[in-house]
């Protein structure tokens, strides 16, 4: 059947999901299984949400409101912009795919990093368009690297900040340098699916950006900090020009009703954030002191999870976890073969993964 496919299609290596606890249970046949691995909250949707979403239940033989108008109207009021800033979509994964639809020509290229959010490469890939990607730099964003990769043909930049899977960031001084370099006709892509975790100063404020008319584009999503990843919800915020191209893109009915009302909910309930935060900090500390115990290197992560290098092979260290239950990510995929990404749990969560990462690094390699 091969013959029928695109070539760029059979290209594709397909992307590998965190496995879901459910099929962990059934195929290893176990009863407590706890997933670690795709940087979910674990504190739930916040409880504002969930009522939200129930009471929109009854409402779901009708399709959603097309354009979204209250949550972008209360998108708007959160950031202190116009409702016309915003185009939402089916996660933030939807919006990578229809930034690309909109501006990249089929001779133009993308320019990322290598070792970061692995949609950018699968998504050009799937629309037949190039992408050339800098290697990191001390696990950081090569940001001069990435600017001798673009050329004439270069549309679009994608910079995951904070970076996944690494938990490194780039600094305000460091895109301020980076923007003023570039030239005028490329579109800047800031995925900004982590922010709310950042506590670092020097972390940029990229709205800021967006009012001095820079072509930047920044999307969020509601399936990290905000507890929503099955919902499928995220957003795009850009000079409202750019977002009408967008809007053109895009699904018509991309973002279902629940989503939309689960997501405006989850704005207003800053009770639930500011936990989700202050559990994610004390967290990462345990986790951080439990791998200086087990004198294992990892990196200092601004995120809501942890590069850990295991001293051995990463996905054997994934198997040998999973049969007791606990779900990390290796990371053969990016190409960094000895190490584990870990989500900050709860706090049982955290210590069930430290005492079985122990018992695991104790077997032989
Ligand atoms: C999780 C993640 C996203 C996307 O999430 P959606 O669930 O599609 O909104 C986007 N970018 C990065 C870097 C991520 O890690």
């Amino acid at each position: 059947m091969k013959e029928l496919v695109r070539s760029s299609v059979l290209n594709i290596k397909p992307y590998v999901a965190g496995k879901p606890i459910e099929e962990t249970k059934r195929q290893l046949g176990l009863k407590e299984v706890i997933k670690l691995a795709s940087n979910e909250n674990p504190f739930g949707p916040s409880p504002k949400a969930i009522s939200a979403i129930k009471k929109c239940l009854l409402r779901v033989n009708r399709y959603p409101d097309a354009q979204g108008f209250y949550l972008k109207k209360r998108l708007a009021k959160y950031f202190s912009l116009e409702p016309e800033n915003f185009v939402l979509g089916n996660g933030s994964d939807e919006l990578i795919d229809v930034v690309i639809k909109t501006f990249v020509e089929p001779d133009e290229n993308i320019v990322t990093s290598e070792t970061t959010f692995l949609e950018y490469e699968i998504i050009a890939q799937v629309n037949d368009r190039k992408i050339k990607k800098a290697p990191l730099r001390y696990f950081k964003y090569d940001l001069d690297a990435m600017l001798k990769l673009v050329d004439k043909k270069t549309k679009l930049i994608f910079i995951a900040n904070p970076n996944n899977p690494t938990g490194t960031y780039v600094t305000k001084y460091e895109i301020a340098d980076f923007l003023n370099a570039l030239p005028e006709s490329i579109v800047v892509v800031f995925d900004e699916a982590y922010d709310n975790f950042v506590d670092v100063d020097d972390y940029p404020d990229s709205i800021s950006y967006l009012r001095r008319k820079k072509k930047v584009i920044i999307l969020k999503t509601f399936s990290k900090s905000f507890g929503l990843a099955g919902l499928r919800l995220g957003y795009a915020i850009a000079d409202s020009e750019l977002i009408s191209y967008m809007e053109r893109v895009r699904q018509p009915f991309n973002v279902n009703n629940l989503a939309q009302e689960g997501g405006l909910a989850a704005l207003d309930d800053k009770e639930f954030l500011k936990k989700t935060r202050r559990m994610v900090l004390e967290g990462k500390d345990f986790i951080y002191k439990e791998l200086s115990k087990l004198g294992l290197g990892f990196l200092s992560s601004v995120s809501n999870f942890i590069l850990i290098d295991t001293g051995r092979d990463g996905l054997e260290v994934f198997k040998a976890m999973l049969k007791f239950g606990v779900i990390v990510r290796d990371m053969k995929q990016y190409g960094l073969k000895d190490f584990i990404r870990v989500t900050i749990g709860t706090q049982k969560e955290n210590e069930r993964f430290i005492r079985v990462l122990r018992k695991v690094l104790k077997e032989k390699p």
